[in-house]
């Protein structure tokens, strides 16, 4: 077995497939020089200061696990379903029965010259974090969850830091520009300037050329625009591809050869690089969060070795910005109407999403009980009252209908 990408999907592909009885060879291929490390803390305690090393523990020898960092996988080549074929790597050609890919996503970055910070590594964080001095003029691109917290982290350091978004709102693309206004006071509030409706040209020496003409000085540019997974690597093999590897719900991947929902049951992709099937959702997800990069490769590493669970439960997601923890649960793609849970201008609050009379999602500021009740609720998907989900004293549990 090989498991591709040495993230977190990739570490606990390794420990499930021991886990579900693989007791053949076991090789994980990474192209970092780091073992597994958990990525959350780098945007919060490492940018802070607070701590240096995120490394998952893992007992590699008892995982009976070798381990190639620094290497990268280049192609892909497969025999015949389920006989397995070569994962060509900077370390060899390297032979497989069964395939994990858990390549996870790259930063977006942005044109120009000038050099611009992304947070995706260690490595990354401890740059950045050596550039956030008392009064060092920082400008993010970018008002997402990384934005946030990187303005969180370089404002406490003492920066002078402003935030430039080209939605009308922070937050706009995963919440929608009416919830993601709610936060936008929090950034004045932590002395942050934030300047919406501002696109960038590039990023020049010096700071950025806006695309309207004119620039903002900066000592540092961070870009916090998203990310993509990087599937070069996976050109020709087959393999589905669109915005990542395409997958049932049990993450076996499905063939590009014309035949409608044709997988390879001795490959699977998992993490933030995989669209898997949500039957919940009617729809291939693909979720760059933590949870899911935890918890799924257990059903991965399953349908590899021949199970057939199914990975279906609503995605979860928080973030930790201007001494706020915000919580996430849900889908609200298509939902109907937003319920507010309390005053969104207040220090605690919630809002609710919903379809006629059902739950599909909610937000959380600093109510994690409403987070833990309402995650039961979405994952029953039990009809609720919509008039106790807008009163803040009623737990969310007791707004179930019946
Ligand atoms: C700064 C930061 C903060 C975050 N904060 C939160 C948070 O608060 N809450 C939350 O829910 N989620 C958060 N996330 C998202 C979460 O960390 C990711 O969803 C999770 O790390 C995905 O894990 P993964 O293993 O799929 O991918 P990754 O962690 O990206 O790991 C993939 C690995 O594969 C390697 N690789 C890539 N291509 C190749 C190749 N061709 N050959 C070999 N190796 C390769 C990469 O170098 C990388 O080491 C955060 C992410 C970042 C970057």
């Amino acid at each position: 077995m090989i498991v591709v990408g040495g993230g977190l999907a990739g570490l606990r592909a390794v420990e499930a497939l021991r886990g579900n009885g693989h007791e053949g060879a076991l090789t994980l291929v990474s192209a970092e020089p780091h073992p597994p490390y958990d990525r959350p803390p780098l945007s919060k305690a490492v940018l802070a200061g607070e701590t240096d090393d995120t490394t998952v523990e893992a007992d590699w020898d008892l995982l009976r696990c070798d381990l190639l960092l620094g290497q990268r996988a280049t192609g892909l080549r497969l025999d015949a379903p389920g006989r397995g074929g070569v994962v060509a790597s900077t370390a060899g050609d390297l032979p497989f029965d069964g395939l994990v890919i858990a390549t996870g996503a790259a930063p977006i970055t942005l044109p120009g010259d000038g050099r611009q910070h992304v947070l995706r590594t260690i490595d990354q964080a401890r740059e950045l974090r050596s550039r956030l001095v008392d009064g060092a003029r920082i400008v993010i691109v970018g008002a997402g969850w990384i934005g946030a917290e990187v303005a969180t982290a370089a404002a406490k350091r003492g920066c002078a830091v402003t935030v430039v978004e080209a939605a009308d709102a922070p937050l706009s693309t995963a919440l929608g520009p009416e919830v993601g206004a709610f936060t936008a006071p929090w950034y004045a509030e932590a002395g942050v300037e934030l300047r919406t409706g501002v696109k960038v040209a590039e990023v020049r020496d010096g700071g950025l050329l806006l695309a309207g003409g004119g620039r903002i000085d900066a000592d540092e540019v961070v870009v916090g625009i998203g990310v993509r997974p990087d599937l070069s690597w996976l050109d020709g093999s087959g393999l589905l591809l669109e915005r990542g590897v395409v997958t049932d719900g049990s993450f076996r991947a499905l063939l590009d050869d014309g035949e409608p929902g044709s997988t390879r049951p001795d490959v699977v992709a998992v993490g933030d690089c995989a669209a898997w099937w949500s039957a919940r959702y009617g729809r291939p997800l693909l979720v760059e969060h933590w949870d899911v990069a935890l918890n799924a490769p257990d059903v991965a590493a399953a349908a590899l070795l021949g199970g057939n669970a199914v990975y279906d439960v609503a995605p979860y997601f928080w973030s930790e910005q201007f001494g706020r923890m915000v919580q996430y649960a849900g889908n609200h793609a298509t939902s109907e109407r937003i319920v507010h849970r309390g005053d969104s201008s207040g220090r605690k609050w919630s809002v609710a999403w919903l379809t006629d009379d059902r739950l599909d999602a909610i937000l959380t500021v600093d109510r994690p009980r409403d987070l833990v009740q309402a995650k039961r609720v979405i994952a029953a998907g039990t009809p609720v009252d919509a008039a106790a989900i807008a009163d803040p004293d009623v737990p969310v549990r007791q707004a179930v209908r019946g």
